[in-house]
């Protein structure tokens, strides 16, 4: 019933029975006791026979395994490839290749199994199969592989630079990443000290660190800049750890972790830069500055403190806006504080506002949510406006003045014409009457000074008209004197003069001039109710300057007064204008020149230093 197919079949399974019953005893004892494990199959696939090892390995027994067949012993994917190769051993080749095998199981293991067909009178009979478990090697392999791509993934792609430098600091070994991150080829850097790529500024710094390693601290880290082959610097921030050898505990090698850092220091600077600006901006603000958290004060500015008149910034800390806003505006106060912390700005209104010695000011205020220190608070703007006010009053008072002035010129220009015709008919009548000589000589000097009186407020009426001509110092001075004396003399003053020189030409309109000096002395006047005396001395100064001074033995001034005088309108006197001060220096300056005051309990000394005329002029 056989088919010839099958006849060929058995036939040749009967020469592969005959084989290995004759080669059985030849190597028997390499067949039994390989470690590798050994099976042999007919051309059909078919398992023959097997050795202990492959017994062992897949876990049939002797009888089972004489009824496996190939395609039994290899997962379904494999199966094809198998048969390639069985199909390659049953032409006569000899095929190796690794596949998996499933066990008695359904584990299963690697195995590397080569094919060796097996000829008999000339024809290939059946085939060996020689397995080797390579399960283990290949995992041992796997892992090789996975250490092997950790350190590249390590060394290649990350964002540090791995330098490795020897004891005098010479670089043995650079992670390729250098090349990527500072433009270096490795081999370039290779045997240079490492210090040679540190910021000169930096050197020093970045040599400690690495002295502190080698002297056994664990590892150093710290920040410094290094030159990228481009040239320029690069901030990175290093790792140092020591590698020491495990006999002598010596350190080998320093091995340090380089990381690019110039982003993070970037952000950190510009964020500090922004902080103290910010900070800057508020400390330093024209403008009163308060962070509070609903009535509690959280932040004061320097200006803020002075506003409220507080030397330590604590006493203000320690108290709360009620305390500091007065009790009028307690309410809207608080309206506007619900508006803020709502999250509204409110704009400035003014406020009354307490300083902490109870005296009130007025101030514009305006608030505007903000965060502080991570909560919700706001930011109180308060806007001091005294100095404004005052302004104002001033400007008001100097236009009042200006309407006087005009006046005053209108009344001196109406007086003096009837005065010139007065005078007129007093010099005829004098020639005439001869016994009332000595009034006449009364009348006309006090005529001459109503006359001069009215020129001189002509001259404050017209400050701008500047007529410079050459001058002798002295005898100006002399005429003030004269203009001056009577007055001097019903207020018990003695004015003495001292002149050690008396050529004092200087370049000048002598109205104006005479003017300041006018000032001053009424001012020493003014200042010695009580008589006493004013000197004036006048000095060469230097080469081409004369000093003019005026001193009183009047009451002198405190220390504040004498900071404000020459401030327009400051005064102490109840009729005064507080005026005389601040023209008198304006015109020394439009000369050229200038005024100095000194001043305490003995009197005041006033310095007027002033040009003298250069020859071209005079
Ligand atoms: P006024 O004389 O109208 O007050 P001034 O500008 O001339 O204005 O002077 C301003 C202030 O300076 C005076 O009110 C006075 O307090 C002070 N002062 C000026 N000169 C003297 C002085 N010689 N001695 C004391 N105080 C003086
Ligand atoms: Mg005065």
């Amino acid at each position: 019933m056989n088919s010839p197919v099958e006849a060929i079949k058995s036939e040749k399974r009967m020469l592969l029975l005959k084989y290995l019953k004759e080669n059985h005893r030849r190597y028997e004892t390499l067949f039994s006791c390989n470690e590798d494990s050994i099976f042999v199959l007919d051309i059909e696939g078919h398992v023959i026979q097997s050795n202990p090892a492959f017994l062992q390995l897949t876990g049939f027994s002797p009888v089972e395994a004489d009824k496996l067949k190939l395609q039994f012993l290899f997962p379904i994917d494999h199966i094809n490839k198998v048969f390639h190769h069985f199909s390659n051993a049953v032409l006569g080749r000899f095929p190796n290749f690794d596949t998996k095998i499933i066990t008695k199981i359904g584990q299963v293991l690697d195995l590397n199994i080569s094919f060796i067909p097996i000829c008999e009178d000339d024809q290939i009979v059946g085939v060996s199969a020689v397995g080797k478990d390579i399960t283990e090697l290949k995992r041992k392999k796997e892992e090789i592989r996975k250490v092997e791509e950790m350190q590249r993934v390590l060394t290649d792609n990350i964002v540090d630079v791995i330098v490795s430098t020897n004891l005098q600091g010479e670089i043995v070994y650079v992670s390729p990443s250098c090349e990527y991150i500072l433009g270096y080829d490795p081999n370039e850097v290779l045997n240079q000290n490492f210090l040679s790529f540190v910021h000169p500024d930096d050197v020093e710094n970045a040599f400690h660190n690495r002295r502190r390693v080698l002297d056994g601290q664990e590892n150093g880290r710290d920040s410094y800049r290094v030159r990228k082959n481009s040239g320029e610097y690069m901030w990175v921030e290093s790792l140092c750890k020591p590698i020491i050898a495990h006999d002598t505990l010596h350190v080998l090698e320093v091995v340090s972790v380089i990381r690019d850092i110039t982003e993070r220091k970037k952000v950190e600077e510009e964020a500090k830069r922004r902080e103290e600006t910010y900070r800057d901006l508020v400390e330093y603000s024209p403008d009163a500055v308060i962070i509070a958290k609903d009535a509690e004060i959280l932040f004061i500015n320097e200006t803020g403190a002075k506003l409220f008149g507080a030397s330590d910034k604590r006493d203000i800390l320690n108290k709360t806006m009620t305390d500091i806003i007065h009790p009028d505006y307690h309410e809207i106060s608080k309206e506007r504080q619900q508006i803020e912390t709502s999250g509204n700005v409110t704009e400035f209104i003014e406020y009354k506002l307490l300083r902490l010695d109870g005296s009130q000011f007025v101030a514009e205020v305006k608030g505007i949510p903000t965060i502080y220190q991570n909560n919700r608070a706001r930011h109180i703007i308060i806007r001091d406006i005294t100095e404004r006010k005052k302004t104002q009053e001033l400007l008001l008072n100097s236009e009042k003045l200006n309407v006087a002035g005009q006046l005053a010129v209108g009344i001196a220009h109406e007086v003096r014409n009837p005065l010139t015709a007065i005078k007129g008919f007093l010099q005829l009548m004098e020639s005439e009457e001869d016994r009332n000589r000595p009034y006449f000589e009364i009348i006309q000097s006090e005529m001459d000074r109503i006359e001069l009186i009215l020129s001189e407020l002509l001259v404050l009426a017209k400050p701008h008209e500047l007529k410079f001509e050459a001058v002798d110092l002295i005898t100006l001075l002399d005429n003030v004197k004269t203009l001056i004396d009577t007055q001097a003399i019903i207020n018990g003053i003695q004015i003495e003069t001292r002149y050690n020189y008396h050529n004092f030409i200087i370049n000048c309109d002598p109205n104006q001039l005479k003017q300041v000096f006018i000032n001053i002395l009424k001012n020493a006047i003014e200042a010695m109710p009580e008589g006493g005396k004013i000197t004036i001395e006048v000095k060469q100064y230097g080469f081409n300057m004369v000093k003019v001074f005026f001193q009183d033995t009047g009451k002198g001034m405190p220390q504040e007064i004498l900071k404000r005088v020459g401030e327009p309108f400051f005064t102490t006197k109840e009729d005064g204008t507080g005026l005389g001060v601040m023209i008198s220096k304006q015109i020394i300056e439009n000369h050229g020149g200038t005024l100095n005051i000194w001043s305490d309990k003995q009197g005041t000394l006033i310095e007027v230093i002033l040009p003298k005329a250069s020859k071209r002029l005079h």
